[in-house]
């Protein structure tokens, strides 16, 4: 058994990069944008690919598990672990290449998903998938949790758009993933052809919204064209550490329009959500009444939708067919941004009760069928209120077949049938108070559903060495 001191000491002799087991370090990473709070053992900061193979063999030599670790924004506990945390922001940030012709970029783990859309931008083009925490979360951690995003209605996840991974395995065995199996890890083909059935029988067919963890493994089949990048999408650093990856960009639209639809309430809203669809939306983010308070520039309504359209022309032609209470149309980009505020803000606001007293997260990324979502919410308020608690729903998701479900918004994949069931995802941060009263802070309750596909928590330094990371969920 090697001791943290002795581990430290290694990792020191064989890395370029920092090496801190100090008690700073070790809380800064033992937590995330979560609940939870693991402490790991220690933390490295690789300097390249070299390093990172390193600390991966070293770690898989002491038995001890790997957290690699981006932007540290997940809401799960993804990017916490109790062995040595891999910090990839430090040094492994760069935007090595990007050819607007292509429409490619290089990138390394550790850089910020502003960078690259910045660096974008004046080529007219975009990196599609943009959680709300763009400014912050790294290309590394998308591809660890497969994030989404608003406009992944028009353009997928993250899985959707890479081409390529560069991933060091625990144990340091480094491999190229793209389409086919040259460059994968030798067992995998043979792992799959023996378990063929399983893939095409035992994937939540029909299912959409596999997003974290091994819900993409369905790309390996010969029919899906063995897309081996894709099915490591969403892995959560437990099947290796990218160290670099091409990715694919796509047009922006030039002047989009954001349509803003006012409904009864948010359950009316999630009801008429699914149909707009069919209009090739770049979004469909729903927001509840206690979320938005009396944020300006919204049309009457207790429930919103918004929906981004491509130009002004496609934004009020929605806005005629659809059935609203009410509606604006917002085309300019200061009055769009600061609509979008509201919906970047939310997990932050939505932390704190009207009255002031705390709220936690509780209940993420529900998937449910499209169809469904009103009734569900209405089921879900009844819910709360039977167990005296409240919550404050938003960013309701739409996504027709996808394959990720980890995010609050409405989305549908490019290219499928906008009639095709799709799971949307609904975020509630509840008060931990029976009967809250304005000011209250409760103790300590708090929950967590399990309606990612969670299949709840992995013990750390499991037995499976494919596995690189500590304890995190399985969802
Ligand atoms: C307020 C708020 C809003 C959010 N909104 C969205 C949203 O709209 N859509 C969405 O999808 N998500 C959303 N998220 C979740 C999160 O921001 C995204 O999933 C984001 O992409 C995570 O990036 P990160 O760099 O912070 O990754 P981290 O949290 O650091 O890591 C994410 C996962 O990837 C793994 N990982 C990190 N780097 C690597 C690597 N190099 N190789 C392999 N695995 C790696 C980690 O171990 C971890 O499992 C939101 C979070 C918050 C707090």
């Amino acid at each position: 058994m090697t001791s943290p001191g002795e581990l430290e000491r290694t990792l020191r002799e064989n890395l370029r990069g920092e090496v801190d087991f100090g008690a700073a370090a070790r809380a800064l990473a033992t937590m995330d944008a979560s609940n939870y709070r693991r402490v790991p053992v220690g933390v490295a900061r690789p300097r390249d690919a070299d390093d990172v193979a390193a600390a991966l063999r070293i770690c898989a030599e002491a038995g001890v598990p790997v957290v690699p670790r981006g932007g540290g924004t997940s809401i799960a506990g993804q990017a916490t672990g109790v062995g040595v945390v891999l910090d990839l922001t430090r040094h492994m940030n760069a935007l090595v290449s990007l050819d607007p012709a292509a429409r490619t970029a290089v990138v390394q783990p550790g850089l910020v998903l502003d960078r690259l859309r910045g660096a974008a931008r004046p080529h007219g083009l975009t990196f599609g998938p943009d959680p709300s925490m763009h400014s912050r979360c790294t290309l590394g951690g998308m591809i660890g949790n497969n994030a989404c995003g608003a406009h992944s209605v028009a353009w997928g996840t993250t899985a959707d758009n890479v081409a390529e991974l560069a991933v060091t395995a625990y144990g340091g065995a480094s491999y190229r993933l793209g389409t086919g199996w040259a460059g994968a890890p030798a067992g995998l083909r043979e792992l799959v052809s023996r378990n063929l059935a399983v893939l095409r029988t035992g994937m939540a067919g029909g299912f959409s919204r596999r997003i974290s963890g091994y819900g993409g493994l369905d790309a390996l089949l010969p029919e899906r064209g063995v897309e081996v990048a894709r099915a490591f999408c969403g892995s959560e650093g437990t099947l290796g550490v990218v160290t670099e990856a091409v990715v694919r960009l796509v047009e922006a639209p030039r002047a989009p329009a954001l349509a803003v639809l006012g409904y009864a309430d948010e359950s009316a809203a999630a009801d008429a959500a699914a149909a707009l669809l069919g209009f090739g939306p770049l979004t469909v983010e729903g927001m509840a009444a206690d979320l938005v308070g009396s944020a300006a520039g919204l049309p009457r309504g207790g429930g919103w939708l918004f929906v981004e359209m491509r130009d002004e022309g496609a934004a009020r032609s929605l806005v005629r067919a659809a059935d609203a209470v009410d509606s604006v149309v917002v085309t300019d980009p200061a009055g769009q941004r600061a609509l979008w505020r509201i919906r970047e803000d939310a997990a932050g606001t939505a932390t704190r009760m009207p009255g002031g007293g705390m709220a936690w997260p509780g209940w993420e990324d529900c998937a449910v069928p499209p169809a469904r979502l009103g009734a569900y919410l209405r089921e879900f308020r009844a819910l709360l209120a039977q167990h005296g608690l409240r919550g404050t729903p938003y960013g309701t998701s739409a996504r027709a077949a996808s394959t990720y479900g980890s995010t609050s918004t409405w989305c549908r994949r490019r290219g499928s049938p906008a009639s095709a069931p799709s799971p949307p995802t609904w975020r509630t941060w509840w008060s931990p108070t029976a009967a809250p009263s304005p000011g209250s802070t409760g103790t300590g309750r708090r929950g967590r559903s399990s309606c990612r596909g969670c299949t709840g928590r992995r013990s750390s330094g499991s037995s499976a060495r494919t596995r690189t990371c500590g304890t995190r969920r399985a969802g």
